[in-house]
């Protein structure tokens, strides 16, 4: 029996009266959040859902998440996860896509974007009264499942073209939430796991929500990251483990409220999702005196692959595989590269998806061989430890000369002034591509755009260093945090 609900089962069990999930002032007990699971189970099979039926989850990080997370697994659902912030076209695609029966639908999701389901999907809204709603209905049973069944379909845009339902399993998704649990973060009942990263992102599925579930801690949630409120929330909630992207280290060191002595409850601080440049590390570790850890995984790999150790840890890495998952490093023809040499990152073993949802195509160029192909290119030095060089296909090209934008962001963020930095190519007529710096500033700062641009020229070869330079209040995110590098536009006039 692998049924990823029965994580929450056991937990209820074994301490039924320990919170489990918390938001502002209401908090579940685990029989509770139990209870409810199972009666949203029951809701759902009213609603004719059942084994292998894709049930999506519109949702910000609200208490309805977990509950209607694991009543869908419950009943052998299948969750597609999903962004509040989409918009009808992408919606449909989702729900099209996935073959959707029912949507669980936050009430911010506006009713124009959710027309296009109609006589199509069935909508369940979700709002304040769902949970009270939900206390009327029977509780369904939890049904078996195999490790190979899917559990999840999460959509990513993987490394190319519109977004694919990566397939993850019940056993995938549980053998990695117990390597985060027990292995890694080593995360007890006695904890208390920020829940800031959103829970429809593998990130916080599987180390905040599955990994929090299955060890009886209590998640404490926070809809939407803002550094006050994450301030506040771990010193009201002595917050022992703390999970996000390298954009949320960067805010919370900078916060005007932070004080070490407020959280001095964390225990420990992992970063994942992007990289995550030295001079953060050094800003958050000055600033809260708690160590961050860096992890790498993918929606591909349930998420996590490699990881540091708290007594094994490197700035700068990656960290190494995981237990039970193997990672190589290839050329494009699939050879391995040689020894020193960066390569694209493949990896095999238990955290692989089982492909991508009806698209053989794609899962056949994806995983090839048996090797999950990532995309990120990488090195590894002779202890194991792998470091991200940059994705495959943001490597610039400049006059044939090979630039890894990450090595110019990590100079960037040497710099006293910079808030965040973001390296992309932009066309040039005659060296192809040339490099671009999207840079944020701190408040405060007086610097110009050619003084940061002559700050890395003084660092770096002279190929390498960003011709244009301009200022942006703040740069694009997506749902987690991370920079998307696709969403900057450059200026027309440059400096
Ligand atoms: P997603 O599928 O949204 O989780 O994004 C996965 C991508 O995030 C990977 O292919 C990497 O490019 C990037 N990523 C994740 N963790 C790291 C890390 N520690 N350092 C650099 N890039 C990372």
């Amino acid at each position: 029996m692998t049924n990823l609900a029965e994580n929450l089962t056991r937990s209820a069990v074994r301490i039924p009266d320990r919170p489990a999930l918390r938001l502002h002032d209401t908090t579940y007990s685990y029989s509770e959040l139990e209870e409810l699971a199972g009666r949203a189970a029951g809701r759902m099979a009213a609603l004719g859902v059942g084994v292998g039926d894709r049930v999506g989850l519109m949702l910000p990080n609200v208490l309805e998440f977990p509950v209607l997370f694991y009543g869908a697994l419950r009943l052998g659902a299948i969750v597609v996860p999903m962004n509040p912030l989409l918009k009808g076209r992408e919606i449909e695609h989702y729900a099209g896509d996935s073959g959707m029966v029912l949507l669980w639908a936050h009430e911010s999701v506006a009713d124009d974007d959710l027309a296009g389901l109609a006589g199509r999907v069935g909508v369940e809204r979700v709002d304040g009264s769902t949970i009270a709603g939900l206390r009327d209905s029977d509780i369904a049973p939890t049904v078996d499942r195999d490790d190979l069944d899917t559990a999840v379909i999460l959509y990513t845009s993987g490394t190319t073209g519109s977004p694919k339902g990566a397939e993850l399993t019940h056993g995938g998704l549980n053998r990695n939430q117990q390597i985060c649990r027990e292995d890694l973060l080593d995360v007890t009942e006695q904890d208390v796991v920020m829940g800031c990263l959103p829970l429809f992102h593998v990130f916080g599925l599987t180390c905040c929500l599955n990994a929090g579930v299955a060890a009886g801690a209590l998640l404490t949630l926070i809809p939407r990251f803002d550094p006050e409120l994450v301030l506040d929330v771990i010193a009201r909630d002595g917050v022992t483990i703390f999970e996000g992207v390298p954009t949320m280290y960067t805010a919370l060191a900078h916060a005007p409220g932070a004080d070490p002595s407020r959280t001095a409850s964390l225990r420990v601080c992992c970063s994942g999702g992007a990289s995550l440049p030295a001079d953060v590390v050094r800003a958050f570790e000055q600033t809260f005196e708690a160590k961050i850890l860096e992890g790498y995984g993918l929606s591909e790999t349930s998420p996590v692959a490699s990881f540091n150790r708290v007594e094994n840890a490197k700035i700068g890495s990656i960290g190494t595989p995981i237990p039970g998952v193997e990672f190589r490093l290839v050329n494009d023809d699939d050879s391995p590269t040689p020894v020193g040499e960066v390569g694209e990152i493949a990896i095999r073993g238990h955290n692989v998806m089982k492909g991508y949802w009806n698209r053989p195509e794609a899962t056949a160029e994806a995983i090839r061989d048996g090797w999950f192909h990532t995309g990120d290119m990488a090195r590894v030095d002779d202890d194991g430890f792998y470091y991200i060089v940059d994705r495959k296909k943001e490597l610039i090209i400049r006059g044939g000369f090979n630039v890894y934008p990450r090595e110019i962001e990590e100079v960037l963020y040497e710099h006293p002034a910079v808030r965040e930095a973001a390296v992309i190519g932009i066309p040039h007529p005659t060296h192809g591509e040339e490099i671009a710096a999207a840079v944020s500033l701190h408040t405060g700062t007086d610097v110009t755009e050619s003084d940061i641009r002559d700050y890395v020229k003084a660092r770096v070869a002279p190929y390498k260093y960003p011709r244009v330079v301009w200022f942006v209040d703040d740069l694009p995110k997506g749902a987690t945090g991370k920079i998307l590098k696709r969403a900057i536009e450059p200026p027309t006039s440059t400096s």
